[in-house]
């Protein structure tokens, strides 16, 4: 591997913030510099090729088996939206609905979801439609019982997401949700110290907030009132 290819694998590692494997990826490629190792084969994902698409990523995913969670799933969960789309909405995986059906946010929580941003849009006056955005999560199959992604299911599906927000590069992107911010940002703090502030990926500004599912859950009404507070900051960003 080409020291300029390294520097892109880092690279990659650090924009999807996953910290750990960002570091295994430095041991790795440490140990990569030795001679006796450039003959290992390239174990790394691989990064945008050329004139790459939604399409293209969809034929790449192809019936994928790279992780645990191909094995529970009945459908793979690519996303949703336009490849123009300004804005692109980042879940953390699909649920049951959305592994039945393939389409992310479809569930209860994707309910309130579609409620928030085109309830959150006609209120502030902008024509905004849930199919006007880009939806999709960091891990493709629904993990079981809808535990946690765990860093290396990140770590291989997130190659998808990494080309998926190249190929659209959006205006901005929502976080929804502890997992997608920590996956997009780097950062580690949780999602109530988080939300409502910008972070970036990529020199794309990333708006975090709380995940749907939180906040039918959520007994207090100020979370959903700061998600609402959240939506409106972003959609003003995005459209205004
Ligand atoms: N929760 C998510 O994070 N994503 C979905 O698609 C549905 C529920």
């Amino acid at each position: 591997m080409s020291p300029e290819q390294l520097r892109h694998y880092l690279q990659f590692y650090r924009d999807l913030g996953v910290k750990d494997l960002y570091r295994q990826a430095v041991r790795k490629a440490a140990v990569r510099a030795t001679p006796e190792a450039q003959a290992i084969p390239d174990v790394l994902p691989a990064l945008s090729p050329a004139n790459d698409s939604l399409l293209r990523i969809l034929e790449d995913i192809g019936d994928c088996r790279r992780c645990r969670l191909h094995e529970g799933r009945t459908h793979l969960v690519f996303g949703v939206g336009k490849e123009q789309a300004p804005l692109v909405f980042v879940g953390e995986g699909p649920g049951a609905e959305e592994d039945a059906q393939g389409i992310p946010f479809v569930g209860r929580a994707g309910q309130l979801l579609t409620q928030m941003i085109e309830g959150t849009a006609k209120r502030e006056g902008i024509p905004l439609k849930r199919e006007d955005v880009y939806i999709c999560n960091v891990v493709k199959c629904r993990p079981p019982g809808n535990r946690t992604p765990e860093p290396d299911e990140m770590e291989i599906c997130g190659q998808f997401l990494y080309r998926q927000l190249r190929v659209i590069q959006p205006k901005a992107i929502c976080a929804l949700g502890g997992t997608a911010a920590r996956a997009l940002t780097g950062h580690r703090e949780g999602v109530t110290k988080m939300r409502g502030k910008w972070f970036q990926w990529r020199q794309i500004p990333v708006m975090v907030t709380y995940h749907p599912s939180y906040l039918l859950r959520a007994f207090n009404q100020s979370a959903k009132r700061e998600a609402w507070e959240d939506l409106k900051k972003l959609l003003h960003y995005v459209y205004d």
